[in-house]
């Protein structure tokens, strides 16, 4: 049997990092060899560094690990970061320099020109920019979208392959472990929304597009659709809703638009990355789903759900999704990536 690649986790103190920590116990391909996080926790064995809310146990390799300083000089080739973004920036840049392939869920380097902004079903030859890095790292830098942007990319994906995307309007519902722990003050939550989340809106009206763009001469080509982005916080522990409406630039019937949801399969399943959900997208036909309560947890939280897809006056059809947002909309997405990665040779 293959020998497991050692892998640390940059940020494993956080909201993400202990998705990690819970979807990389028993990984078939990757082994946690090292987890690090900021001042205040380095030094202490993670049971006491971390604030571990999962309703799983805390796996027993890592329980009196000790919390490193996130400094390059491990042995271990492959770093997944979930660090604040405050700090993840230069701290990433360190490790791809210090000959480290970082795979990131932080803003930091989503929108560099040679950095991969990578939905293993959409675009995996947006793989072939972490070349052009070679002139100013050792290693590599891939990201993963926003939370809210990888759900709603999910669900495009079969129409912009099937009809060609012109435009799509998004309102989101999110979940408060998308803010980080401890995140929104509860008096500030409960039995309330906020119409706010900083930069959420800029993100998905721009990475959407980076994401769908076309690679020419070493650079992406962003998607020329147009996008409309509103973000709300909404008093759920797990799950971002969003409610999409969208224009096609081909003619669909409703039917049609259905088939493209339920039958879309790509890359990462034909390859059967272990991470991979079975379908990337499960569609609901009950009138009132897809619900986070009840659907956030399917396909072990790696599937866009889509639900309520009619006709729309203003746009072309008008559908309700749901996504895992620490799960697809971050570790999971990120340890998906590196699968590809490591399937593709990267890490040879
Ligand atoms: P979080 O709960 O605030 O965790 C942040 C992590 O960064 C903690 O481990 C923290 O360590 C570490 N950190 C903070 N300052 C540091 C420093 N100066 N040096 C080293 N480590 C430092 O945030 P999160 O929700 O897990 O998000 C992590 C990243 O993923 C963010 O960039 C976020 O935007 C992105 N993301 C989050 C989600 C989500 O659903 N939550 C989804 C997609 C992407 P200590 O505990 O020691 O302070």
């Amino acid at each position: 049997m293959e020998r497991k690649l050692k892998v640390g986790i940059l940020g494993a103190t956080g909201m993400v990092g202990p998705r990690f920590v819970q979807l990389l116990d028993n990984h078939p391909w990757f082994e946690i060899e090292f987890l690090a996080a900021s001042e205040k926790s380095s030094g202490k064995p993670y049971c006491e560094a971390c604030s571990w809310k999962l309703p799983t146990l805390l796996p027993e390799c890592v329980k009196h690990l000790l919390v490193r300083d996130p400094e390059p000089g491990f042995d271990a080739p492959v770093v997944f970061s979930g660090l604040d973004s405050r700090v993840a920036g230069s701290i990433e840049e360190a490790f791809a320099k210090a000959g480290y392939a970082v795979i990131s869920n932080s803003s930091n380097h989503r929108m560099d020109e040679d950095v991969p902004l990578l939905i293993p079903e959409i675009n995996p030859e947006h793989l072939q920019l972490v070349d052009s890095q070679r002139k100013r790292y050792k290693g590599f830098i891939v990201t993963n979208p926003n939370c809210s942007t990888i759900t709603l990319s999910l669900a495009l994906a079969p129409l912009e392959k099937q009809f060609g995307i012109e435009s799509a309007c998004v309102t989101t519902l999110q979940a408060v472990s998308g803010a980080g722990y401890p995140g929104v003050p509860s008096l500030d939550i409960v039995g309330n929304i906020i119409p706010f989340i900083a930069n959420e809106e800029e993100k998905i009206e721009t990475e959407t597009r980076k994401i769908f763009g076309r690679v020419a001469k070493g650079k992406i080509q962003f998607h020329p659709m147009k996008l409309s982005a509103q973000t709300t916080r909404v008093a759920v522990l797990d799950g971002h809703t969003e409610t999409v409406a969208v224009k096609l630039r081909a003619q669909a019937g409703l039917n049609e638009i259905k088939e493209a949801f339920k039958n879309y399969r790509a890359l990462p399943q034909e390859l059967q990355l272990p991470t991979a959900p079975a379908r990337p997208i499960v569609l609901k036909d009950e009138a009132d789903r897809p619900q986070p309560r009840l659907d956030v947890e399917i396909e072990r939280g790696m599937a866009t759900v889509v639900g309520r897809v009619r006709e729309c006056p203003i746009f072309d059809a008008k559908f309700v999704i749901l996504g895992h947002n620490t799960i697809r909309g971050a570790a999971g997405a990120a340890i998906l990536n590196a699968e590809l990665l490591k399937a593709q040779g990267y890490f040879d």
